[in-house]
């Protein structure tokens, strides 16, 4: 376990000194804006969706370093992908974030999104993990809210 966590926090440090895919992402089809209260994270996640695949992504906005680094990792993650993978690694990250922190989760599908395991440890800190995503899905399914991870 202290493997991961050391690697949580390179990963997570790394992402967000040097956010991937940050920006305006100026042909952007889709797009939408999420918040979250408790920590004050801001962003919006701006999408290109081409036959039903995520073209291109990218994100702005302001938040910690959790969430900052969750949304690029997310951007890297989804893009190039059918909507319908992008939207099953949505189901998993959430899955992983949500079970018990005691429990062990099979998080081998998720790739590098797998060191968010160790968020679990930090309950407040979920919300801040799983807001890009949130909005990504928003924007995805365009439904014109703003994502609130309250
Ligand atoms: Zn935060």
């Amino acid at each position: 376990m202290s493997e991961l966590r050391e690697l949580y926090q390179t990963v997570i440090l790394d992402h967000n000194k040097n956010p991937k895919n940050f920006g305006a992402l100026e042909d952007a089809n889709r797009s939408a804006e999420g918040y979250n209260p408790l920590c004050g994270d801001q962003l919006r996640v701006m999408i290109r969706i081409d036959d039903d695949a995520v073209a291109d992504v990218r994100f702005e906005g302001s938040g910690c370093a959790i969430s900052t680094a969750s949304a690029s990792l997310m951007t890297q993650a989804v893009k190039g992908k059918p909507l319908a993978d992008a939207l099953k690694l949505f189901d998993g990250f959430h899955e992983m974030l949500t079970t018990n922190a005691t429990r062990e989760v099979e998080a081998s599908h998720l790739g590098k999104l797998a060191v968010f395991a160790g968020v679990r440890e930090f309950p407040m800190r979920v919300k801040c993990a799983t807001l890009a995503w949130h909005t990504f899905k928003n924007a995805i399914e365009d439904t014109g809210t703003v994502a609130k991870t309250e």
